[in-house]
């Protein structure tokens, strides 16, 4: 299970994705979607939509809702 790099919580599979997508593909290191917003000055709402925004156009790097 990977944690947040800033806060140390465990983290989702779509937390780590979206890391991946916002960051750096190859990305070792991850952050929760709190800590992604405070990184890049936005609500945590704004992450969340990030999320869902790249599972609906089918992002390689996320798992299907229902598998
Ligand atoms: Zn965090």
């Amino acid at each position: 299970m990977e944690t947040c790099k800033r806060c140390f919580r465990p983290l989702t599979p779509d937390e780590v994705a979206v890391t991946r997508k916002l960051i750096n593909r190859g990305a070792t290191e991850f952050f929760c979607a709190d800590c992604l917003a405070a990184w890049f000055e936005v609500e945590p709402q704004v992450i969340w939509e990030r999320i869902a925004y790249f599972k609906k156009t089918g992002c390689t790097l996320f798992q299907p809702e229902n598998p």
